[in-house]
């Protein structure tokens, strides 16, 4: 039989893309109260008492959100010189899990990245070096604000005074640390908040600072990127990316390729065309690979492969 012969004979239906669309909206309105507030006009802020205990739930910026989600409650906890085992625990043990399937089913941030991305329109791609040194951005980013939250943590134990001195010195910053690094605070809590302001007409300034109308145009230009980028504030900027790639690279869950049934790059190479995160998949190992924590598991690449030499495993 040839090779020909041996790839799907119809197009199938898109069942992992058509279910993964029916989990991202799902997820968005569950994740995002604050969507479910202003679409429907109720106030869900009764619910605060029961949600607030919860950072899994009262996750990203919510309507009440006065910190964030669980990541940044991590960090906020080794900024009061906390180390928090209990969020450190479950996180590593739910990326082990499930790899990076929240950013790929779950996230509202992903989604709306998703959406931008099906805009009719040839996906552009980097070139593979400038793609790598892309990727790292989010790590330095990362990285920097858990040496910054162990600085104050330390400080913390050592005069609380001079804590809180610059904690105001420094404004939101240690109450929030992610918030200047993260595309969702930009969606869901500032362009909210102008759109709000602009839609009332209560004259209130847009913008405070220059910092704040440079903050603005900035993410409006990542949201502009991820148009022709698909994923491009996965790829370079989120920290929750970062730390998440990071665990994700040890999870039992991850892809394999068939080395049989795939005809690699010359023939065919698809898989690599349709990855929204750029990952050289048939330079990763056959017997299962995770981009370097970079698979978001939506499943593209197996959908497309016209030979069905994509398979997920575990263990
Ligand atoms: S794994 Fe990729 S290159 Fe191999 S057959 Fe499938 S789509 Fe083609
Ligand atoms: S390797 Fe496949 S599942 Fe992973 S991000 Fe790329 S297309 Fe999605």
């Amino acid at each position: 039989m040839s090779r020909l012969s041996e790839q799907k004979e119809d197009r199938p239906f898109p069942i992992i893309t058509v279910t993964r669309r029916i989990v991202q909206i799902l997820s968005f309105f569950a994740v995002n109260l604050i969507a479910l507030e202003l679409i429907f006009s109720i106030d869900l802020s009764v619910f605060t008492d029961q949600i607030i205990p919860y950072p899994f739930i009262h996750t990203p910026r919510d309507a009440w959100s006065t910190g964030a989600g669980m990541f940044e409650f991590m960090l906020f906890s080794l900024a009061r010189g906390e180390v928090p085992y209990l969020l450190m625990g479950l996180f590593f043990l739910i990326v082990l899990i499930t790899a990076r399937f929240f950013c790929g089913w779950v996230c509202p941030v992903g989604f709306i990245q998703d959406i931008l991305a099906a805009i009719p329109g040839k996906p552009k791609r980097v070139k593979i070096e400038t793609d790598k040194s892309l990727k790292k951005v989010k790590t330095y980013i990362i990285v920097f604000l858990i040496i910054v939250m162990i600085f104050f943590g330390a400080i913390w134990n050592i005069n609380q005074q001079l804590w809180v001195e610059w904690k105001f010195a420094l404004g939101q910053f240690l109450e929030r640390p992610l918030a200047g690094f993260s595309l969702s605070e930009f969606l869901f809590n500032t362009l909210h908040n102008k759109i709000q302001i602009i839609w009332q007409g209560t004259g209130d300034p847009l913008f405070d600072n220059t910092w704040q109308v440079l903050g603005f145009i900035f993410y409006i230009v990542i949201l502009i990127l991820s148009a022709y980028y698909p994923r491009f504030y996965c790829r370079t900027l989120c920290p929750y990316g970062a730390a998440a790639a990071f665990v994700s690279d040890y999870s039992a869950l991850r892809l394999g390729r068939n080395p049989v049934k795939c005809v690699g790059r010359r023939e065919c190479g698809i898989c690599e065309k349709v990855c929204p995160m750029q990952i050289r998949i048939l330079d990763e190992p056959f017997e299962g690979f995770t981009g370097e924590g970079e698979c978001i598991l939506c499943g593209r690449c197996k959908e497309a492969c016209p030979y069905d030499a994509i398979e997920l495993n575990f263990g």
